[in-house]
């Protein structure tokens, strides 16, 4: 039973958690935190490069021991330290943990000073104020855990995107292999690179019907799938082990473009090309764009848009939030696209929480396309991240610089992600910030703050005369950190005026501009920055994400700074001006 990247991420990750609970060793804990990491950031499924050969304890903070049991979970399908870290606490302990805002911190307290073991049981002790009590909860978070299980209660399991991408490439790979299929297209939100995903919608043509059977077929005998919810000659649904839902519909040539538009949604953007199509005397569906009954259209999506009067709509853009209006008069924005990107502007190294040299993320940048990265360790405050001082600062600049002397094809720029404290002064002085190309500025701590507090202490930070960049705005961790509370459009027009920017982080967490939020950015004339914040060679994969979320941020290549020349970069970043 092969197990994807994903969940030997999510057993490690789960490992973590109950030996946090347990009080275990915290260096223990964190070398299983690191593995669920690098496991899960992988661009390549580790089954696969188990099965090439390959020695995993080459991977960053792999040794011997991890590495076995990876083995492990690979061969056998699961972990053998899991099921007795199961055995020794309450079971419902793991569904308490996936409560956003109850990490193992908390879960540990609300188990061993109240006896919480069951979402019931935490459902009564904050109904019952017993929470607040507790030392660090406090009755604002009291009042977040009532309302995440009420949330919880009725809201199915989404996945985020990049998890989502894990299976349904796999799943893509192993339909596309059956004699006779056409094409395989993953539809659905997916396909509107949504932060997450609900369930996977997969659309198949295929050249005969026997073929279309052998489809729904060999779909339904996939080995993650644990349960048949239905099976047709067209049409399948199955549930996979990690809990997501996939909806296969097969379908003919001549259908596609019907059957692609109408399965990838959004459904208010379906509605509303339906509403138009019918003032036009026109019927949609997904087989078709019909007249009195004759098919007019339906091979190809662009051939769809044609027959109502409107331009290709790309799928990111389809959420009945102007796009239709806009593609009438012909006037859509030409998306950026991953090739635009000629830098990044946040990466870690070994220096403090990375796990590559310098040398080694400068020559994956190259590798990437990049002409420039810039180099962003955490400052000083940050002391689980080894945040660096002065010092050590400037003893990278150094070092930069010579190897700047010797790399061909890529220039380090000198950064730091500088945290900003409370009050909104920056972590590091002023005679340090100015011997850098560009200060990258990210909120870590003091989550809670009010929001007027809270923005009046990032637009302190703006006014800084070294600040470039303000990294992850939001701080929101997908499904475990809500977003702080700020007033995005100040900060966005403080940006403007003071000629700083905004990044889109690209970490499949973050995505952090949100999309609504990046199209308010470049509504204000703010250049975003789409940053991978590598912490790790393998992270640069993950700028796909960053770009899927500008792009349903409408974002242009004029829109982003880092589609710039280091020349052009350079300018824009010079804030002696
Ligand atoms: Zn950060
Ligand atoms: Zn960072």
């Amino acid at each position: 039973m092969p197990k994807h990247n994903a969940d030997i991420a999510v057993i490690f990750e789960e490992i973590a958690d109950l030996l946090e609970i347990q009080n275990a060793n915290p260096f223990r804990i964190r070398a299983y935190r690191n593995a669920a990491r690098v496991i899960g950031e992988l661009p390549n499924e580790v089954s696969h490069l188990l099965e090439k050969g390959m020695d995993l304890t080459q991977l960053p903070g792999i040794g011997d021991d991890l590495a076995g049991k990876i083995k492990e979970i690979v061969t056998a399908g699961h972990c053998n330290l899991l099921d007795r870290l199961h055995t020794e606490l309450p079971s419902a302990i793991t569904e308490l943990l996936k409560l956003p805002g109850l990490g193992p911190k908390r879960v540990k307290a609300l188990y061993h000073d109240l006896d919480v073991q069951t979402l019931e049981q935490l459902h009564r002790a904050a109904r019952d104020g017993r929470i607040r009590a507790l030392p660090g909860f406090g009755e604002k978070i009291e009042n977040n855990i009532l309302q995440a299980i009420e949330v919880h209660a009725n809201q199915a399991q989404r996945f985020k995107l990049a998890i989502a991408a894990q299976y349904a490439e796999a799943l893509e790979k192993y339909l596309t292999a059956t004699p006779g299929i056409v094409r395989v297209t993953v539809a659905g939100s997916y396909r509107r690179m949504r932060e997450t995903v609900g369930d996977l919608d997969i659309l198949v043509t295929t050249a005969t019907t026997a073929t279309a059977r052998e489809v729904v077929r060999r779909f339904t005998r996939y080995d993650e799938v644990i349960e048949i919810l239905s099976a047709g000659a067209t049409r399948a649904s199955v549930m996979l082990k990690c809990g997501l839902q996939v909806d296969l519909r097969v379908v003919r040539e001549e259908s596609y473009g019907a059957a692609l538009h109408y399965f990838t949604g959004s459904k208010a953007h379906n509605i509303a090309i339906r509403v138009l199509a019918q003032k036009k005397g026109l019927k949609i569906n997904e087989y078709g764009v019909f007249r009195e009954g004759v098919r007019i259209a339906g091979e190809s999506e662009a051939a769809v848009y044609a027959a109502v009067g409107l331009a290709y709509i790309p799928p990111e853009l389809r959420e009945n939030h102007g796009e239709i209006e806009i593609a009438k008069s012909g006037k859509l924005p030409q998306l950026i696209e991953r090739s635009d990107l000629r830098g990044d502007l946040h990466a870690h190294t070994k220096a403090t929480d990375g796990h590559n040299t310098l040398r080694e993320m400068a020559q994956a940048g190259l590798a990437q396309g990049f002409e420039y990265l810039a180099i962003t360790e955490h400052s000083r405050r940050l002391t689980v991240a080894h945040g660096l001082d002065t010092q050590q600062l400037l003893k990278q600049c150094d070092e930069i610089d010579q190897l700047n002397a010797e790399l061909q094809g890529i220039t380090l720029l000198k950064s730091i992600e500088v945290d900003i404290l409370e009050d909104g002064s920056l972590d590091l002085p002023d005679s340090v910030l100015a011997r850098l190309d560009l200060v990258v500025a990210a909120v870590h701590s003091s989550f809670n703050l009010s929001r007027t507090r809270q923005t009046e202490r990032i637009i302190h930070a703006m006014q800084h005369p070294h600040f470039t960049l303000l990294a992850h705005p939001t701080g929101r961790l997908l499904q475990r950190r809500a977003p702080y509370d700020v007033d995005m459009l100040r900060i966005i027009r403080e940006a403007r005026q003071r000629g700083c920017f905004l990044e889109l982080n690209a970490h499949p967490e973050r995505l952090d501009l949100l999309d609504t939020q990046c199209r308010m950015a470049k509504e204000e004339g703010v250049l975003i920055s789409i940053n991978s914040d590598a912490h790790s060679i393998y992270d640069f994969a993950n700028l796909r994400f960053g770009i899927g979320q500008a792009r349903r941020g409408w974002l242009e290549k004029c829109d982003v700074l880092n589609t710039r020349t280091v020349q052009e970069l350079r300018l824009l970043i010079d804030r002696t001006m």
